[in-house]
C-alpha cells in the first residue's frame, strides 16, 4: 500500500538512483543536447537527448538518442569529450526532481 502511494505521487523511492561521485553524468555535459522528435504529423513531439560529440552509437553504427526522462541514467566511467557545466551532484539531484516520469508528448 505504501509503495502504491509512492508510485502514485510519481516518486519511486525503491528504485531512485543514488548519485555516484565516481561516474560522469552525461546530463551535466555541454555535449548533451535536448532535441525534439516528431510524434505525428500534427506537430506534436517527444523530447530526446543526443550527444553532439557523437559518442552515443547504435550497435550497427547510427546515432543513438535517449528519451529525455531517462537522461539522468546516462552515466559512464570516463569520456574524453566530457565538459562539465557545473557541480554534477547538485545538478543531477535537482534535475531528477523536475524530469517527467514518462515519455510525454509536447505541442
Ligand atoms: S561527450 Fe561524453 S560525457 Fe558528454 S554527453 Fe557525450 S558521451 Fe556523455
Amino acid at each position: 500500500m505504501e509503495r502504491d502511494l509512492e508510485l502514485e505521487n510519481g516518486i519511486d523511492t525503491e528504485t531512485e538512483a543514488v548519485f555516484d561521485a565516481g561516474k560522469i553524468y552525461c546530463a551535466n555535459c555541454i555535449h548533451c543536447k535536448l532535441v525534439p522528435s516528431p510524434a505525428n504529423s500534427g506537430g506534436q513531439f517527444y523530447l530526446r537527448v543526443r550527444c553532439d560529440a557523437g559518442k552515443w552509437k547504435k550497435k550497427l553504427g547510427g546515432e543513438k538518442q535517449y528519451k529525455y526522462f531517462t537522461v539522468t541514467r546516462r552515466s559512464i566511467d570516463c569520456c574524453d569529450s566530457y565538459e562539465a557545466m557545473g557541480d554534477a551532484s547538485e545538478f543531477i539531484t535537482d534535475l531528477r526532481k523536475t524530469l517527467p516520469i514518462r515519455d510525454e508528448i509536447y505541442e
